[in-house]
């Protein structure tokens, strides 16, 4: 299982296995968090993450894990 994990104030962890590269966490998060690289989301800016829980709720495969969401 590949989990990778993104610590700021928070922490994401997007498990590569379910993330299927739709591209619904980095329509929906208000401060542009996410970048898709090679069909893979990475949240690459988590220092602006205001915590809404957007992305968690937008993922159809659950592959987003959010500390406050
Ligand atoms: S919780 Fe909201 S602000 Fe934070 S990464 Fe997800 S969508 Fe973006």
């Amino acid at each position: 299982m590949v989990v990778k994990k993104y610590e700021g104030t928070v922490i994401i962890e997007i498990d590569e296995d379910k993330c299927d590269g739709n591209g619904a966490c980095v329509e929906v998060c208000p401060t542009d968090v996410f970048d898709l690289v090679e069909g893979k989301s990475q949240a690459n800016r988590i220092d602006d993450c205001i915590e809404c829980c957007a992305c968690v709720d937008a993922c159809h495969v659950n592959a987003i894990k959010h500390t406050t969401c």
